[in-house]
């Protein structure tokens, strides 16, 4: 009889020998099709950030600008706990925002462990836009953006704050003895956002107040370019939820996009992706991890290791929330 652990080992096999091999692939742009423009994100909180990303591309905006607009919305909703102003705190009580930023022509943007700054993934957008770097983090995050106008706001809730309490008082504190991959924890919910615009240019965007009672100092995927996003502007672009550590140490999303230039569609990448997870990760059926994915055809597709993880999706004809298809159900 064969185990499922060598089950998946076997059946990953596929994954290691697929290689890159067709470089020159590309995918027809759905510029002319009717596809365009389409909205994709995670969670439920997508649905309310779609909205305000279509009224951008309805109206025939950029899709950056239209990313942008959509995930400020669950970063400025207090009630999303998993995301900007009322997200999870730290294991100190502090709440860090991590988010990234992408767009269709290969620019990139990103913050870690940001303070007191209710939309990171506008301070996102300006270190792409205003400096020479990537990616800006903590105290030196909390000053760019400070200095560009953005003003600090106490961004722990008092719903959050007496939770955090509970917690510590029953002593979940994590410890370095624990490897993360063998901590469960539900606390995780990031909204990522891909979306093409009626021009057929793409972009994504991240933002997350990260696993909830973290370590101190601790950065997830989310604003990791290739973990918890990437966009290539000629083949699509993916987004990540879930255990961040399980993303980072695959560096799931620029797998799937070139899983996507090798020939796959955006559900086979995601797949694939998953069971690279399943392959190199010990006890990756502990945690969750969702991938959305879209390419410059307007197809999109998802998947996820356990069953729960849903997506919002918007078009000229469709508007609502899809499930993904999960690994541990099918094998
Ligand atoms: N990926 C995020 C992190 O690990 C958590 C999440 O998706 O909710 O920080």
């Amino acid at each position: 009889m064969i185990s499922r652990r060598s089950f998946i080992t076997k059946s990953s096999l596929t994954v290691a020998g697929i290689g890159l091999a067709k470089s020159g692939f590309s995918i027809n742009s759905a510029q002319n099709n009717n596809k365009l423009p389409i909205v994709i994100s995670t969670w439920n909180h997508g649905l309310p950030a779609n909205e305000a990303a279509w009224k951008i591309l309805s109206a025939g905006g950029h899709s950056l600008d239209a990313v942008e607009a959509g995930v400020r919305i669950p970063e400025g909703d207090p009630k999303v706990i998993t995301v900007g102003k009322g997200g999870i705190p730290d294991a100190a009580g502090k709440v860090t925002l991590d988010a990234c930023i992408m767009d269709e022509k290969g620019r990139a943007g990103s913050v870690t462990y940001l303070q007191h700054i209710v939309h990171p993934i506008s301070v996102a957008r300006l270190v792409m836009e205003k400096t020479p770097h990537v990616m800006l983090s903590g105290k030196g995050a909390l000053k760019f953006a400070l200095d560009n106008g953005f003003s600090k706001e106490k961004l722990l809730t008092k719903e959050r704050k007496v939770a955090w309490k509970k917690w510590k008082k029953e002593q979940k504190e994590f410890s370095n003895k624990i490897n993360i991959e063998n901590v469960t924890e539900d606390n995780h919910d990031t909204i990522g956002m891909l979306a093409i615009d009626k021009d057929g240019r793409i972009s994504g965007a991240c933002t997350t107040s990260g696993m909830g009672y973290k370590m101190p100092g601790r950065v997830g995927d989310s604003p990791i370019i290739g973990a918890g996003l990437f966009v290539d502007g000629d083949i699509g672009g993916a987004v990540a939820t879930g255990s961040g550590e399980l993303v980072m140490k695959t560096l799931g999303t620029f797998l799937v996009v070139e899983l996507m230039r090798n020939g796959m569609s955006p559900s086979q990448a995601c797949e694939e992706a998953v069971k690279r997870i399943a392959k190199k990760i010990p006890d990756y059926e502990k945690h969750q991890i969702g991938y959305i994915a879209l390419n410059i055809a307007g197809e999109y597709g998802s998947f996820c290791i356990n069953t729960g993880f849903n997506f919002a999706i918007k078009t000229a004809d469709k508007t609502g929330m899809e499930d993904a298809e999960a690994w541990l159900k099918k094998l």
